[in-house]
């Protein structure tokens, strides 16, 4: 295998085989790699007008022409790392001289836990990831940050700021004030901003979801099926 590997050649079983290993120092995936990996292991699909192909109804009632589940994808351990070390290379590469590894990278529950180790096993740093409350909310209370300890947020995707806000406030409410770095980690960023919190948020790829009011939904209109539970839907190719 060419390193780096030429994933738009590669066949599915061939993705879910490539590692850190392949791509040593120096190099890392386009964010059209990250999406054509996405794609090709059935976590990513953009309807782009096609009546024939499904839509989404999301959690706030809109329809979007976007599915997306990291969870597909960081199931397999070897990617899992790979977008990791990614973006742990990539944290480095932002703060240049001026390194630090941070004390503390913190990730969310569920996809996000397993990401941000891999970032705070490359960074030589502490890791822990909050836990789901019953309410759908994030709660943290295994461990206390020291008020000179710095804390690294990770996520597996940014929608909204909700996860994030979730996740600071969890942090916050046993942890006055932590020092947060100037940055935030994602492997998609599907949301609108670049920063939050006065924080610049890192990725791997961005992803332009459109998203409507079911009566004006253009794909409704075309009779594309809509999926109303995407979480739970099997999309694997
Ligand atoms: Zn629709």
């Amino acid at each position: 295998m060419p390193y780096p590997p030429d994933v738009f050649k590669m066949t599915k079983e061939d993705l879910v085989d490539i590692s850190i290993h392949d791509f040593p120092p120096g190099t890392t995936l386009t964010p059209e790699q990250v999406l054509h990996i996405f794609n090709s292991l059935g976590a990513l699909h953009i309807n782009q007008g096609e009546p024939n192909a499904p839509h989404y109804r999301l959690t706030s009632g809109l329809c979007s022409d976007t599915y997306l589940d990291c969870s597909k994808v960081l199931c397999y351990t070897g990617l899992c790392t790979l977008f990791g070390t990614l973006l742990a290379r990539k944290y480095s590469a932002a703060l240049g001289n001026a390194f630090h590894a941070p004390a503390w990278v913190i990730g969310s529950d569920h996809s996000a836990a397993t990401l941000s180790f891999v970032v705070a096993n490359h960074l030589g740093c502490r890791h822990d990831f909050t836990q789901k409350t019953p309410d759908g909310g994030q709660t943290w209370g295994r461990h206390r940050i020291m008020p000179h300890e710095s804390v690294l947020q990770v996520e597996d995707v940014i929608s909204t700021a909700k996860t994030l806000e979730q996740v600071l406030g969890a942090i916050n409410q046993k942890n006055p004030s932590p020092r947060l770095e100037p940055f935030i980690l994602a492997l998609i960023n599907r949301s609108r901003f670049s920063e939050w919190d006065s924080r610049r948020i890192l990725c791997l790829a961005k992803v332009e979801a459109k998203t409507w009011l079911p009566d004006q939904c253009p794909l409704c209109k075309k009779d594309s099926t809509k999926i109303l539970d995407p979480k739970s839907w099997n999309n694997q190719p």
